[in-house]
């Protein structure tokens, strides 16, 4: 599939552009998927559409677009949003200081009657209306582009509002007589406070989504600008974009390094924390792989760019954490449904508050009836909808990423935060993954080295982690091993080859008693190493037993407590592995795992997850990604545990770009905590429309004789999505 098309798009006031322009998108032949986020103000687009295209649809649906591209657009976007930042800010200096002006000198009674003096009202008249096309022009724009398109949004319902208080006064002016005395008064005060309020909020919520997008620019802010490129034997400073693959680059001691390579000179210490969330800086020598946004410490070697530009393991992750953030979880799909519907039903309502009043409203029934109208239509945005779950997202999917954690998107955060079972990997899960030979108890007839011998000639073709150990010890002991013939891997069991005329293998009891090798007494000894959290391994030749080996991989330092952490936040852990059941429980009571599921063949641990999920349970699986991608694939969330850049990002709905289990406790914790901030803002943002417009509408009026103005209205409305967005943004620091 080619890579999505991403979209900055502009004039998008509220949820009701959201499926606006996602329509728009999905209309244009070739788009398979088209995601619109409201939070940041861009589309993501899958398909084989071109960019034009979709451009120029977005344009007819009557909002901006352009394409965002590589890191450098980033800046541009940002560019643009202070420019609307200000633009916004000026609106509502402009229309709040004319919009005060106005209503003060009425307040203070210096105007005089309309009757008395037409033409000065008219000319008050005449500023509102310039100031409602100046300064608000935009709104009646965006209202008249969605009506086209047959929807409506914010702008619709400022238009409305601002428009018809215009339109009331003016006509109040112009025709005093058509009017009962006490309907007389005219409300341009309240338009233009309007649209300098609704520019306020807009502004300040573009200042309060800028932070969002922090996390995003630290990564970016990784990749040092330029880099000391050896050419021709000459040593010159480039712009990274520049750096060509294959080429030499210098890293001096403190730089960082600016693309991914090798290193082919010299040696070092590197500062990958900000890769894999591991503190400690990693050893580095000739042959070894660097990653571009990196920190090397007080070495200075050569490298080698193996790759560079999008291709970079930083650059992965950042287009990684971009796509999730502007991804929509289902919650948020649903909200969508709801604000497309949401314009109709508040114009409905006006006129309904409009036609009550008037008819069986007191006197001036007309002005009463105008005043609830307008006062409806301003407060009842949908922006805090709109904004509550995409808003959230992008600062609990940045803030995760700041942690080691990816989550590929909206959908994979919602189903975290409703796990109740965690499935672990044994091996280089909860365990180091480095295991050592511990143990080596040949038969009788047989030395150390001769049975250690017949097994790394087996194990030179394995690439299971048990045999690095086993060839890692013969190494040790400067014991030469040459590959045996007829290797065959069988998987969940063991390994077997011929080696001089003679059959070897070398595997599990299960394995031995198939192959009817009669293991003695040696059972018995192979049940104590279990016991002792080794791992049993038995060599036999030409169906006899050779030696009893014990492999042990010791529990990773941190799996106890974030073990102890994950029961905290009420999930059963259960350990899941193809290992003996002695040696899994061993290890699985050194670190408090609740269940263990063991001897299982590679091919059944899907299976198991599914009888979790028959059970009613919401499963993750925690795995390193390479033989357990179906059951990450099979598990409701499936988590994958990288060593580093390498995470195997691509079978996954998380991936922990450091090892460890922390990891999966933090991505459960801020997945709740993210869900329940968008919970909050939908709760927020709901309530504020049902208690809000019922009281623009004048029901408390029969009882307590309350009536809200409209102007009260217009800041309750730009309050309401400041509010949301400023609530997204307490996940930046909220513990977990
Ligand atoms: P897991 O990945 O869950 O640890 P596997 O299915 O890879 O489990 O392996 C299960 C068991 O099969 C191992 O614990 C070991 O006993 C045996 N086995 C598999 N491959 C080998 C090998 N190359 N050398 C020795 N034993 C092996
Ligand atoms: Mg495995």
């Amino acid at each position: 599939m080619s890579e999505p098309i991403r979209l900055s798009i502009a004039g998008m006031a509220c949820a009701g552009c959201v499926s606006a322009v996602e329509n728009a998108l999905k209309e244009v032949p070739g788009v398979e998927e088209a995601t619109v986020n409201l939070g940041e103000r861009t589309a993501t687009v899958t398909g084989t559409a071109d960019a034009d295209a979709l451009i120029a649809a977005v344009k007819k649906a009557g909002y901006d677009a352009a394409e965002l591209r590589g890191l450098e657009d980033e800046q541009e976007k940002e560019n643009l949003e202070l420019q609307e930042y200000r633009k916004l800010w000026w609106r509502a200096l402009v229309a709040g200081g004319i919009g005060a002006a106005m209503f003060i000198g009425g307040a203070l009674g210096l105007f005089p009657e309309i009757e008395e003096s037409p033409g000065f009202w008219m000319f008050l008249s005449l500023v509102t209306l310039g100031v409602l096309t100046l300064v608000g022009g935009h709104f009646f724009r965006g209202a008249l582009a969605s009506l086209r398109a047959g929807r409506g949004n914010m702008d619709t319902l400022v238009a409305l509002g601002t428009g018809s208080a215009w339109l009331y006064s003016t006509v109040v002016v112009l025709f005093p007589d058509s009017l009962p005395s006490l309907a007389r008064h005219a409300y341009f005060d309240a338009a233009v406070i309007i649209v300098g309020l609704v520019s306020l909020g807009s502004a300040l919520e573009t200042k309060a989504r800028g932070k969002t997008s922090e996390a995003i620019k630290h990564l970016i802010g990784l990749q040092p600008a330029t880099a000391r490129v050896i050419r021709n034997g000459e040593e010159i400073d480039l712009p990274v974009e520049e750096i060509g693959l294959e080429e030499t680059i210098r890293i001096r001691p403190g730089e960082r390094i600016p693309v991914d390579g090798e290193i082919f000179e010299g040696e070092s210490h590197v500062d990958e924390s900000m890769l894999t969330g591991e503190p400690m800086p990693v050893s580095k020598k000739v042959g070894d792989a660097v990653y571009s946004g990196t920190l090397n410490t007080s070495g200075s070697f050569l490298m080698k760019a193996t790759k560079i530009g999008k291709d970079t393991a930083l650059a992965h992750i950042i287009e990684l954490v971009r796509q999730a953030q502007s991804s929509k979880p289902q919650i948020g799909r649903l909200v969508d449904k709801v604000a497309a519907i949401f314009v109709p039903v508040v114009v409905t309502i006006a006129v309904i508050s409009f036609i009550v009043w008037y008819l069986w409203g007191p006197e001036p029934s007309l002005a009463y009836a105008m005043v609830s109208a307008m006062t409806v239509l301003v407060i009842a945005c949908p922006c805090a909808l709109g904004l509550a779950t995409p808003i959230s997202i992008m600062v609990g999917v940045g803030r995760a990423a700041e942690m080691g954690v990816l989550i590929r998107n909206g959908e994979a955060l919602q189903s975290a935060s409703q796990l109740g079972t965690i499935v672990v990997d044994k091996t280089g899960t909860v365990t180091e993954g480095r295991p050592r030979l511990t143990t080596l108890l040949p038969q009788p007839g047989f030395d150390e080295s001769e049975a250690l011998q017949r097994a790394a000639a087996l194990e030179t073709g394995s690439e299971h982690p048990l045999a690095a150990s086993i060839l890692e010890a013969a190494r040790e002991r400067g014991i030469e091993a040459t590959a045996v013939e007829g290797f065959r891997a069988v998987s969940g069991f063991g390994v077997e080859g011929e080696r001089d005329g003679h059959r070897l293998i070398l595997g599990n009891a299960r394995f031995m008693k198939q192959q009817a090798v009669d293991l003695g007494d040696s059972e018995a000894r192979a049940e104590q190493l279990a016991a002792s959290g080794e791992t049993p391994i038995y060599l036999a030749e030409d169906g006899r037993l050779v030696a009893l080996l014990g492999i042990s991989d010791p529990p990773r330092e941190d799996s106890k407590q974030a073990i102890e952490r994950l029961h905290r936040l009420g999930l059963t852990v259960i350990m899941l592995t193809g290992d003996n059941a002695r040696t899994a429980r061993a290890i699985a009571d050194r670190v408090g795992i609740d269940e263990v599921i063991a001897e299982v063949l590679p091919e059944d641990k899907t299976g198991k997850i599914t009888e979790l999920q028959a059970r009613g349970r919401k499963v993750a699986m925690v795995g390193d990604g390479i033989n357990d991608a179906p059951a990450l694939a099979q598990a409701n969330v499936g988590i994958a545990v990288g060593s580093g850049a390498d995470v195997a990002i691509e079978s996954a709905d998380i991936a922990l770009m450091r090892n460890s289990l922390n990891g999966v406790a933090d991505a459960i914790a801020l997945s709740r905590a993210t869900l329940r901030n968008i919970k909050q803002n939908l709760f927020g943002a709901f309530i504020y429309n049902v208690l809000g417009i019922p009281v623009a509408a004048g029901v408390l009026y029969p009882f307590y004789g309350i009536l809200l103005s409209p102007i009260i209205a217009a800041a309750a409305m730009s309050m309401s999505s400041v509010t949301v967005v400023t609530n997204a943004l307490r996940l930046r620091k909220q513990r977990l």
